[in-house]
């Protein structure tokens, strides 16, 4: 690389990585809660991958402590806010849903999972077709890991950093050199 392009490099990170610091400034600034709280955390889920691509460009890679905080973050905030939503009350108030609670609506959702599961195996003529069954798989996958969250939520647990720490400790036992 030519010594002009390298100071192009290097000026193009200093603006990727201003861009990102307003773009963090705005995402504090803004609750979850906000209907514009997504198009804000877009952005600079945006600013970040661009100063990302930047430092890339200069040779180096951006290192982040820990496990990305972004979709695992969001989804348990707006979580817990559904959850006062729906009735719930503060997830931890002593009269709220508790562990138990969550882990019964956890494990139905697996069953309604399973159920599907059941049908797409079996074919038979007055089961939804493959594609709905595929489709609501999909859906019920999902109900499964919300209410895996809300679970986790009980004992403060970020999800992130245990599967990361579960995964990396099960790799580390077997010898295998796959990381989170
Ligand atoms: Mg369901």
């Amino acid at each position: 690389m030519t010594m002009d392009k390298k100071i192009a490099a290097q000026r193009a990170e200093f603006e990727a990585c201003a861009k990102l610091a307003t773009q963090w400034r705005r995402l504090e600034m803004t609750a979850v809660v906000d209907d514009d709280y997504p198009a804000v955390r877009a952005d600079y889920e945006r600013s970040l991958a661009a100063f990302m691509l930047a430092m890339h460009a200069n040779g180096r890679v951006f290192i982040a402590e820990g496990p990305a905080p972004s979709f695992l973050a969001v989804l348990r905030a707006q979580n817990l806010s559904r959850v006062v939503r729906f009735g719930h009350g503060d997830i931890k108030a002593p009269h709220g849903w508790g562990p138990m609670q969550w882990g019964c609506a956890l494990a139905g959702e697996v069953g309604e999972l399973c159920n599907m599961l059941k049908k797409y195996q079996r074919q038979m003529p007055s089961d939804p077709t493959p594609d709905e069954l595929h489709a609501e798989i999909g859906k019920e996958i999902a109900d499964v890991f919300i209410y895996l969250d809300l679970l986790a939520s009980t004992f403060d647990f970020d999800l992130a950093r245990v599967i990361a720490s579960k995964f990396n400790a099960t790799s580390k036992k077997y010898g295998f050199p796959e990381r989170l």
